[in-house]
């Protein structure tokens, strides 16, 4: 894990975190794309958070399903498992610390495969703006329950509005390009 960023970063109130998953490389390259061609930027970007090539950390957890919510649970040890207790994993505390550090006014995660813009506490309008650039649907709930996920944490539980921007992962990622760029831009001026 590690910061990455461009130019002389003065109090950045956004922050991006890339490939939370890693069976899900998409914002990973985004980022990296992003940051080769911006000469400055005001945006705090973690563009891996897990290496691995699974949709867990090393350890087997789902770090969407580790952060410590009112409604984390013990689950069963399946791709969706969340740790031996809220915030087990090095990752989950890193985010954490990294949130209570900076204090950024909006958080947008990458993932993939589900086209939409799912959001989590007062992000509507800026989910909106962000759907009309990729033209998937914004929505507040994902349809199933994520006990433990950072969106819950973040947005719900510490009124930080965070965004879950689920990509296409059928096409060539370099199609994303464009529209991702827009997306970062928009939040330079946030
Ligand atoms: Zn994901």
């Amino acid at each position: 894990m590690e910061i990455l960023t461009a130019g002389n970063l003065i109090n950045p109130r956004v922050l991006v975190i890339g490939r939370f998953h890693g069976d899900e490389p998409q914002g990973e390259f985004l980022i990296n794309e992003y940051l080769k061609a911006c000469e400055k930027t005001n945006l705090l970007f973690v563009p891996c958070l897990n290496p691995s090539p699974t949709r867990t950390n090393a350890n087997g957890v789902d770090l969407n399903r580790n952060f410590p919510t009112q409604n984390w649970k013990l689950s069963e040890k399946n791709e969706f498992y969340g740790g031996e207790k809220p915030a087990s994993e090095e990752e989950t505390r890193f985010i954490i610390s990294l949130v209570k550090k900076y204090k950024p006014k909006l958080i947008l995660t990458l993932h993939a495969p589900f086209k939409v813009v799912n959001y989590d506490g007062e992000a509507a309008q800026i989910a909106k703006q962000i759907s009309s650039i990729i033209g998937y649907p914004a929505e507040s709930s994902i349809g199933y329950p994520t006990p433990g996920s950072f969106g819950t944490w973040a947005g719900i539980e510490n009124n930080i509005p965070t965004i879950t921007l689920e990509l296409d992962d059928e096409i060539d990622v370099k199609l994303l390009r464009e529209p991702v760029f827009k997306i970062f831009e928009l939040f330079e001026k946030y």
